[in-house]
């Protein structure tokens, strides 16, 4: 049945590990020498957030630090819903992992006395970011980790295979359902496993604007949800208030250290509209700036960063990154301002684990951005999401060396007739505008209602299982958002501007709970309009 050099179909008692991110490899070093088998959409290395990462890794490593006030700070930023006990574990435990990123060979930057240097980021009270050679961790880590996987021969890579659907038996995971990322026509295959870890990174792809790779499209919450896994918080998403619009898909970062330079924000009247906005103007908290700069885009007005007197003809010297990127779409950000706009950057959602990365499907984990541990609560403080990623690779990695897994005996039949056709590409543009438009920054009940509807008949008429999944994962996302009546952290409603103390508890959904408010909201105002399928 296999169509390609891959043997998908043997009988194994492996562990099934979906994604080549910091959790996907981390988990499967962390249980050699176990027999393994790692699946990645992309090559390993590319299309994985975790490559891209520019600051680092957050551990209270340096004199002077605790675990307990790098916790303090992680509940300070979540909007009140951090799971107290998840965070403090994630700071205690972050020493021993980066210890092991060390063994495997991450050339982590040191100070003269040969101690790990450590940098400063917004709402941490310490210096206690880890990086390599400034803002090369993510590139320096998936390296030395990717080479360190091809070294195991206990892991067995497959490169280029999208999970598309999750098999189960009487609530308990048995297998998976892969498809030829290059070729949606092709027939899917299965692959068996009673063990299955999902760590298919985040959601960002599903909007407009994001700073994610393509695939970061919400696939592996999708399948997780339509299996029957509870999942967390899908309505908190924060956003990077300064994406640059120079007509790439995913947009470059204008870096938050250029407003530390004395960049400022302007519209298309030259006006600084941060000033009225907040107390510290451009340099407010990151969402309030990009609630700043998404309401000067929707007004009209257009939102640019401006460097040209604070930086002028230095810019290129001081931030070459920035610069290659604004001169490649023909713009000099020392004479022009730089248009920009907020992007869909972090998913604190998820499916929801406990504290061995254990989801409420029997046989299935997830760790890294796809999970929701409760570390995160409404908001992610800057450079945790690396450290969330390997501290629960390894808990999962431990939870599964402790268990016997059962081999599977033969692979599940197909799950899904494989009716399917190439993404169409113009119901996937639809379908991210909308999260962009109604599902973004500024939230409210009417457009959050509007999408609900929406997402749910692209999910029902949908002629690709790739569209079908990222519209179960943009339901869930809006369902949730409609369904909380208040702005918490990254979730920002203008109809319930305030934070209600009532709410001030994690949400737990299903895909079901989504469907039925879906058809409550039809039923309440029918969809006029053709739903947006291609
Ligand atoms: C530009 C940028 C900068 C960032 N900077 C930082 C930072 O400095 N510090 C920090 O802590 N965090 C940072 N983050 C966030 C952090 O990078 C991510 O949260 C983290 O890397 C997620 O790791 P992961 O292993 O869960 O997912 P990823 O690294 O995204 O890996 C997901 C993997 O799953 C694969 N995949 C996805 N779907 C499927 C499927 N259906 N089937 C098969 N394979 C699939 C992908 O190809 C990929 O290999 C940044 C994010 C971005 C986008």
């Amino acid at each position: 049945m296999t169509n390609n050099i891959y043997d998908l179909t043997r009988k194994t008692d492996d562990v099934v590990i979906v994604g080549g991110g910091l959790a996907g490899l981390f988990c499967a070093l962390k249980l050699a020498p176990r027999p393994v088998t790692l699946i990645s959409a992309a090559p390993l290395g590319e299309g994985a957030s975790s490559a891209w990462a520019q600051g680092g890794i957050a551990a209270s490593v340096a004199e002077g630090d605790s675990a307990e006030a790098h916790a303090a700070d992680t509940i300070a930023v979540g909007g009140g819903i951090v799971d107290e006990e998840i965070a403090l574990g994630l700071a205690r435990e972050a020493g021993a992992r980066i210890d092991d990123l060390l063994h495997y060979g991450v050339p982590f930057d040191r100070d003269l006395e040969g101690r790990l240097a450590v940098g400063r980021e917004a709402a941490h009270s310490a210096r206690r970011i880890v990086h390599v050679r400034g803002d090369m961790a993510g590139k320096a880590i998936i390296a030395a980790l990717t080479e360190a996987v091809r070294k195991t021969p206990s892991i067995r890579v497959i490169e280029g295979f999208v999970a598309e659907s999750l098999m189960t038996e009487d609530g308990a995971v048995t297998g998976l359902q892969l498809r030829n990322a290059h070729d949606a026509t092709a027939r899917p295959v299965i692959i068996a496993s009673r063990a299955v870890v999902l760590a298919t990174g985040g959601i960002g792809h599903l909007y407009a604007v994001t700073t994610n790779p393509q695939e970061a499209s919400g696939l592996g919450l999708a399948i997780a949800a339509r299996a029957g896994a509870v999942i967390a918080d899908p309505e908190f998403v924060q956003f990077h208030p300064t994406a640059i619009m120079v007509g790439r898909d995913p947009a470059p970062l204008a870096t938050e250290a250029l407003r530390g330079e004395g960049a400022t924000l302007i519209n298309n009247l030259g006006e600084r509209f941060m000033q009225k906005a907040h107390p510290l103007a451009e340099l407010a908290p990151r969402d309030i700036v990009a609630r700043g700069v998404f309401a000067e885009i929707a007004a009209g007005r257009g939102a640019f960063l401006d460097a040209r007197e604070a930086l002028g003809t230095r810019f290129a010297e001081k931030f070459p990154t920035v610069y290659a990127s604004c001169f490649a779409a023909g713009l000099d950000p020392a004479t022009q301002p730089i248009p920009i706009a907020p992007a869909a950057h972090y998913h604190m959602g998820g499916i929801a684990v406990d504290a061995h990365g254990r989801s409420s499907l029997k046989g299935l984990w997830a760790g890294g951005e796809v999970s929701s541990t409760g570390a995160h609560g409404a908001n992610r403080l800057a450079s945790n999401s690396l450290l969330e990623a390997v501290v629960f690779a390894a808990r999962i990695a431990e939870d599964i060396a402790g268990q016997e897994i059962e081999a599977a005996a033969s692979p599940p039949s197909v799950l899904v007739v494989p009716r399917n056709g190439a993404l169409p590409t113009l119901a996937e543009k639809k379908l991210r505008a909308m999260m962009s438009s109604h599902v973004g920054v500024i939230r409210d009940g009417d457009r959050l209602a509007e999408a609900v509807r929406s997402f749910a008949a692209i999910e029902h008429d949908a002629g690709s299982i790739a569209l079908r999944n990222m519209a179960t994962t943009a339901l869930l996302v809006a369902a949730a958002a409609w369904s909380r009546r208040e702005s918490r952290g990254a979730h920002y409603r203008s109809d319930y501007p305030a934070e209600k103390p009532l709410l001030a508890h994690r949400t737990m959904t299903t895909l079901a709970a989504a469907h039925e408010i879906a058809e409550t909201l039809e039923i309440r105002e029918p969809r006029t309009t053709q739903p947006m399928i291609a």
